[in-house]
C-alpha cells in the first residue's frame, strides 16, 4: 500500500515574546468562540504561544507554553468537529478538528483581559458561532484522491438523524389476589377488580395510539408485591409508570379523582394515611415494606432522584388538566405528595392515581360504569400523548 503524506500548510504563525518572565504552571480558564468569528482563550497568566492553521484534514492549533490542561470541554460553533488537548515538552497543544478550511487574524495576546484572541477568516456560512450546535449535524469526510498521489478531503455536513425510542408505559392495577384493597360501601366493589379493568382500558386505548410500548404489572387477578411492582416497570425500562388505585373516607361525601407523586414529607394528613394504607400491602406478604420503604425511600431521594420527581411532577399536571377539561370530578388539591413505595424509582416518571372514592356511593357507581372507564382512559391517554411530545420539543 503506498502511504501519501498530507500536505501540511502553515497559514499562521504567531510568536509573542513575554515581557515579563513566565514561570510555574499557567491554566487555561475558558476557551470561547463569541460573535461571528472571535475565539478567545482565557489564561491565568501571560506566556508563549504559537497559533495556526493545518490542512487535510483542517484543523486550528494551539500552542500554549507551560499551561495545563482545560477541565471543561468547551461549546464548539458548527465548523468545529472536535476538540483536543494534547500534553507536548513544556507546553500544551489544543487541536480544533475543523470542518472546513479557516485562516487566523490579528491574533494576539491581550493584556487587558489576559486571554489569547484571534479572528477565524474564511467561514463559509454566515451565522453567528452560538446559534448552531455542532450535535445536531454529522460530518462526512469524503477523500478524494488526485492522478498525482496527492488527495483531497471534502468535509459534508449533514443534520443529524436521531433515532426517536419508542416510549415505554407501564401500567400497575394496584392490590391483587389476598389483597383486595379499599372495598365499596354500597355494591361492594373490590378495589382490585376496579384497578384491573381500568388499566386493561387505558392499556388498550395507549396501544390504539400506536405511539407506546404498554405492559401491566399484573392482567389478573394475583398477588405481587409492591417492590416488585417497580422492579418489573424497571426491567422493562418504562419512562412512565401509572399506578392506579380507588380510595376510601370515612366522610362519605367525599368524591373526586386525584393523582400522587412521590415526596418525603406527605403533603397533608390525609395524603400520609393513604400512603400508609396503599402500602400496607406488603404486610399481608409477611414482609412489612411500609416501614423499611422508609429507608429505602430516602436513599433514593438522595440519590438522584429530582429528576424524575419534576418529570413525574409534570405528567400529574397535565393529566389534572385533562382530566378537568374532561368534567371529571376532581379532589380539591388534587396534585398531593407522598410516600408511596410503589413511587421510588429514581429513573422513571412515576404516579399513583386514586380514580375516586369507593365509600361515596354515587361515585362507586360511576367508577363501574364502561362509559366512565373509557373517559378516564381517554383523558389519561392524551395527557400521556402530550406529555411525550413535550418531552421530545
Ligand atoms: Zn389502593
Amino acid at each position: 500500500m503506498r502511504i501519501t503524506v498530507a500536505k501540511i500548510f502553515l497559514l499562521v504563525a504567531i510568536f509573542l515574546a513575554p515581557s515579563t518572565a513566565i514561570s510555574g504552571a499557567v491554566s487555561i480558564k475558558k476557551i470561547q468562540f463569541t460573535g461571528k468569528n472571535l475565539l478567545t482563550i482565557s489564561l491565568s497568566a501571560k506566556t508563549n504561544f504559537k497559533a495556526f492553521t493545518l490542512n487535510d484534514p483542517p484543523r486550528l492549533v494551539v500552542d500554549i507554553a507551560n499551561a495545563t490542561q482545560l477541565e471543561q470541554q468547551p461549546a464548539l460553533p458548527f465548523f468545529v468537529k472536535n476538540f483536543r488537548q494534547n500534553p507536548q515538552h513544556n507546553s500544551l497543544r489544543l487541536v480544533f478538528d475543523l470542518t472546513q478550511k479557516i485562516s487566523l487574524k490579528n491574533t494576539h495576546f491581550d493584556a487587558k483581559s489576559t486571554a489569547i484572541t484571534t479572528e477565524i477568516i474564511g467561514i463559509k456560512e454566515d451565522v453567528d458561532f452560538i446559534t448552531q450546535k455542532a450535535e445536531e449535524f454529522e460530518f462526512e469526510t469524503q477523500k478524494i484522491a488526485n492522478p498525482d498521489g496527492s488527495a483531497k478531503y471534502v468535509v459534508k455536513k449533514i443534520p443529524k438523524v436521531v433515532k426517536q425510542k419508542t416510549p415505554v408505559i407501564v401500567i400497575d392495577a394496584g392490590h391483587g389476589g389476598k389483597d383486595p384493597g379499599t372495598i365499596g360501601n354500597f355494591v361492594r366493589t373490590k378495589e382490585k377488580n376496579l384497578t384491573l379493568s381500568y388499566a386493561k382500558e387505558l392499556g388498550k386505548q395507549l396501544l390504539n395510539t400506536g405511539r407506546y410500548k404498554v405492559y401491566l404489572t399484573r392482567d389478573d387477578d394475583f398477588f405481587i408485591p409492591l417492590h416488585q411492582r417497580v422492579k418489573k416497570a424497571r426491567k422493562k425500562n418504562a419512562d412512565l409508570f401509572i399506578s392506579l388505585h380507588a380510595n376510601a373516607s370515612d366522610d362519605r361525601s367525599t368524591s373526586g379523582f386525584s393523582i400522587y407523586t412521590l415526596s418525603e414529607k406527605s403533603s397533608d394528613k390525609q395524603a400520609e394515611s393513604l400512603a400508609q394504607r396503599e402500602n400496607r400491602a406488603d404486610i399481608i406478604n409477611g414482609m412489612n415494606f411500609a416501614d423499611t420503604s422508609k429507608d429505602i425511600m430516602k436513599t433514593l431521594i438522595d440519590l438522584s432522584q429530582r429528576e424524575s420527581k419534576n418529570s413525574s411532577a409534570r405528567f400529574a399536571a397535565i393529566a389534572i388538566r385533562r382530566i378537568r377539561n374532561s368534567e371529571i370530578e376532581i379532589l380539591q388539591n388534587t396534585h398531593r405528595f407522598a410516600g408511596f413505595a410503589v413511587l421510588t424509582a429514581p429513573d422513571m416518571a412515576s404516579v399513583l392515581i386514586e380514580l375516586g372514592y369507593l365509600s361515596n356511593k354515587g361515585e362507586e357507581k360511576l367508577l363501574n360504569s364502561i362509559g366512565y372507564k373509557r373517559k378516564v382512559a381517554t383523558s389519561l391517554v392524551a395527557a400521556i400523548n402530550e406529555y411525550f411530545t413535550k418531552n421530545r420539543e
